[in-house]
Order: structure tokens, then C-alpha cells, then sequence
């Protein structure tokens, strides 16, 4: 089947390399004439393992192109897809969705035949009937499906998500979309991989919730680990200790610095929006937004507290910006707000991270960058692991301590064992939801 991706970001890029993989045909289109050019020569603008090589796999079977023309895109298409970005709407926490319904007059100008128009962004409740009328309006003679098909990768392991999905979630109205949906999605059928076939408003809802409840889960855990530190109890030992409980489950209950990215925090926002607009608050996600701020700031306060309450002058070491490991996207990352903090307090700030110096630098002004941790820590007052970098999991602790002023760790990851730490020659350490500063 000949299929159209609209945007070429992480989630556009990654669902058309591998939508060409299971054996379609696929066109990617964006409108930024640098990432098309830098497709074309086979370098993939964003840093995602794995994605280079099935990218050339697959242009190389001749099954994926790259084009600025929608029109050249659409050609033969049997399907659209949509994964533009829906970033928070500035001011007021509502998902903007004037790129979608940008996208969406496009093709309806573009279009000659039966298509079926796939939302792929996360979009709130209601979108999609919003982009029927669109494209109803703007080509009144178009046939045409809406269809939505939300994502649930993750940056960073973003094709094995694609490619061996928990679920598949497809919203559709009609026989002749459920068909082209199956269609495309049918490697994974055949795999047995479970797809959750729904009407458009529930398939919206269903990205949003997920997205909500596992910002819940992390926020959950955080605030656990603080309550931790004041009582004795251990947050690793806590979370091994619920996790183990299926009906819980061991995932996303490492307590850390408070929850970033692309999604969570814009998604959480949106949701709590929705529920404001249909007189019925989403209180838990409210709190956990609120929680997720003053999470971020007690890093700081932590931080302040190694440092004997000043970090005035002090030089301070970050290993890893990025909002994870294993991505280069900074998006809502804590070290946007953790690192201007000590800026601000009038530390003296180096920055290492294996992927985010790109995108970090204009967001990062005031800082130092340093291409490992042995450079940046040498003849520094403090590490801050921020991000778990595999780069930042296996370093000589002594060989750090030995190069450093005053050596101290705030491991905001939990990566270290303290008395490893302390032992490697560390004179003070601290972690996230344990009592004793070490
Ligand atoms: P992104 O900002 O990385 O990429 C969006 C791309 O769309 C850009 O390259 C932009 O130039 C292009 N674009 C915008 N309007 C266009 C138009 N009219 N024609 C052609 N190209 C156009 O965004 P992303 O991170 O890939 O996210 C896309 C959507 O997927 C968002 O709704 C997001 O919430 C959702 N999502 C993201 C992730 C993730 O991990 N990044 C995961 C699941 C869902």
C-alpha cells in the first residue's frame, strides 16, 4: 500500500521508516527544506538508535521517500497519516493544534481520491471530527475517512516500540477505513500483537489517559521518596517492594527528578484542560502537575544542601541534560530548571552529555560544555547526575574524586550505591528518597 507521512519529527520519522519496513510504500513530507535535504542524503536529523540503518534499509528497496510536495506525496495514497507536532498552546496549557489543521486543509487540497486521514499526534477529544469538517469544507467532493491512530513510543527505543507494540490503537467509523487500517497494520496482526479497534473520541481519550497515568505513577513514587528521606526508609528498596506487585507492576517507579520530555508534560496539561472545559477537573492530574514543579525544585534545595547551603562560586559538574537517556530531544528536560537555578545562585556550571549538546546549547547559555565527565569533574566542587546516561553508569568513582576540589555527588538517579561512592573518596554524597546524606 502507498501511504503519506505529514511531519518528520521523532514519532513522523520513526512511523514511516517503519511502516516502509513491514513492505508499504511510504512518502514522508515536511515542511522544513533542511530535514527533507538531510533525508535525502540518508542522515536522520534526530538522534534515535537504530533508525539510520532501516532508514537506508528501506530507501534502498526503493519503499521510502522523501519529498517537500504534498501533492507529490499523496499521489496514489491510500492513506495520510498526520504526526505534526501539537505542542502546549502558549498561555494557557491547551494543546495547539493549528499545525494539525494546517496539515489537514493541505490534504484536503491535495486529495483526488478515496483517502483515509490518520491523526497520528496526540490530539484531544474531539480532534478528529474537528478535521472531518475541515476536510469536508475545504474539498466538499473529497471521499474521505478520518482515522485516529495515536503513538506510544518511546524516544530511545523508538523502533522496537513501533515495530512490537503493547497494543495498536485504531479509532475508526467506517468498514471501508477499518480496512486500510488492518491493512496496514496487518505484520502485526499476524504477530498476534493486540489492536484495540475503537471509535475516534475513546482513541483519543486512550492516549491521553495513558499518557496521564504514567506522569501519575512517576509523580507517585517521587513523592514517596520524599517522605522517604524524612522517615528512613529506602525509595529502591520501596519500589522493588510495591513493584513486585503485578497489579502494580515494576515499571516507571524509579524516583528522580521529576518527569520532562515531549509528551508528558504538554499532555498532562492538555488533559487538565479538557476537564476544566467540560466542568469536570481531572484533580489527580492537576496535582501531579503541580507536584511534578516542586519536585524539580526540591532537586534544587538538594543540591543547595550539599553544597552547605551556598553553590555561589562553586564548580559544579551536570552529567546529562537530556529529559533521558539514549535521545537528544530536551524538551521540558528537569536540567532546564535545575541547571539556570544554580546559574542563577552563581555557580559555575559544566555540562556533560553524550547527545543533548546540540539542541542544549542555545537552551543552556551560561554553562561550560565538556565531552566526558572526567574533564568537566576535574578540579570541580560537586557532581549532579542528572540524566542515566550508559556513559555516567560504570565510571572510576576514585579516579573523579581523586581530580575533584571538593568532592561531592548528587546522584538525582539513584545510580550509585552511596557507600560505593563514599568509598571511591567522596566526602559527601546524596541520592533520591534516602535519609542520610553520606
Ligand atoms: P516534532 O516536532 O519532532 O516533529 C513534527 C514535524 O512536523 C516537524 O518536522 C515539522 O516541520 C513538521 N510539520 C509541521 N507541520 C507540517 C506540515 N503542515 N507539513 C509538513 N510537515 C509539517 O514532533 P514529534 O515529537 O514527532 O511529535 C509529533 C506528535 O506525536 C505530537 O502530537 C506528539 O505529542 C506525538 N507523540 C510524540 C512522541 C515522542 O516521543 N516524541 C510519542 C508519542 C506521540
Amino acid at each position: 500500500m502507498r501511504i503519506a507521512m505529514i511531519g518528520t519529527g521523532y514519532v513522523g520519522l520513526v512511523s514511516g521508516v517503519c511502516l516502509a519496513d513491514f513492505g508499504h510504500e511510504v512518502v514522508c513530507v515536511d515542511k522544513n527544506a533542511d530535514k527533507i535535504a538531510q533525508l535525502k542524503k540518508g542522515k536522520v536529523p534526530i538522534y534515535e538508535p537504530g533508525l539510520e540503518r532501516l532508514m537506508a534499509t528501506n530507501t534502498d528497496a526503493g519503499r521510502l521517500s522523501f519529498t517537500e510536495n504534498l501533492h507529490d506525496a499523496m499521489e496514489g495514497a491510500q492513506a495520510i497519516f498526520i504526526a505534526v507536532g501539537t505542542p502546549s498552546r502558549r498561555g494557557d496549557g491547551h494543546a495547539d493544534l493549528s499545525y494539525v489543521f494546517a496539515a489537514a486543509e493541505e490534504i484536503a487540497k491535495a486529495a483526488k481520491d478515496y483517502v483515509v486521514i490518520v491523526t497520528k499526534s496526540t490530539v484531544p477529544i474531539g480532534t478528529n471530527r474537528k478535521v472531518k469538517e475541515i476536510v469536508a469544507q475545504a474539498n466538499p467532493d473529497l471521499e474521505f475517512d478520518v482515522a485516529s491512530n495515536p503513538e506510544f513510543l518511546r524516544e530511545g527505543a523508538a523502533i522496537d516500540d513501533f515495530m512490537r507494540p503493547d497494543r495498536v490503537v485504531v479509532g475508526v467509523e467506517s468498514d471501508r477505513a477499518t480496512e486500510i487500517m488492518s491493512e496496514i497494520y496487518r505484520p502485526l496482526y499476524l504477530r498476534d500483537f493486540p489492536i484495540v479497534t475503537t471509535d475516534l473520541e475513546s482513541a483519543e481519550m486512550i492516549k491521553y489517559a495513558a499518557n496521564a497515568f504514567l506522569a501519575t505513577k512517576i509523580t507517585f513514587i517521587n513523592e514517596v521518596a520524599a517522605l522517604c528521606e524524612r522517615t528512613g526508609a529506602n525509595v529502591k528498596e520501596v519500589s522493588r517492594g510495591i513493584g513486585l506487585d503485578n497489579r502494580i507492576g515494576n515499571k516507571f517507579l524509579h524516583a528522580g527528578p521529576g518527569y520532562g520530555g515531549s509528551c508528558f508534560p504538554k499532555d498532562t496539561s492538555a488533559l487538565a484542560r479538557i476537564g476544566q472545559d467540560h466542568s469536570m477537573p481531572m484533580r489527580i492530574v492537576e496535582t501531579v502537575i503541580d507536584l511534578n514543579e516542586r519536585i524539580k525544585a526540591r532537586m534544587t534545595d538538594k543540591i543547595f544542601d550539599l553544597a552547605d547551603g551556598s553553590v555561589a562560586d562553586k564548580t559544579i559538574a551536570v552529567l546529562g541534560v537530556t529529559f533521558k537517556p539514549n535521545t537528544d530531544d530536551m524538551r521540558e528536560a528537569p536540567s532546564l530548571t535545575i541547571v539556570p537555578a544554580l546559574v542563577g545562585r552563581g555557580a559555575k556550571v559544566r555540562v556533560v552529555d553524550p547527545q543533548g549538546r546540540h539542541e542544549g546549547e542555545a537552551l543552556l547559555p551560561s554553562v561550560e560544555w565538556h565531552e566526558d565527565a572526567y574533564s568537566a569533574a576535574e578540579g570541580a566542587d560537586m557532581i549532579v547526575l542528572l540524566t542515566e546516561w550508559n556513559e555516567f553508569r560504570a565510571l572510576d568513582l576514585s579516579r573523579l574524586a581523586g581530580s575533584m576540589t571538593t568532592p561531592r555527588m548528587a546522584d538525582l538517579r539513584n545510580v550509585y550505591p552511596a557507600d560505593d561512592v563514599i568509598a571511591a573518596g567522596f566526602e559527601a554524597y546524596i541520592g533520591i528518597g534516602t535519609k542520610d546524606r553520606l
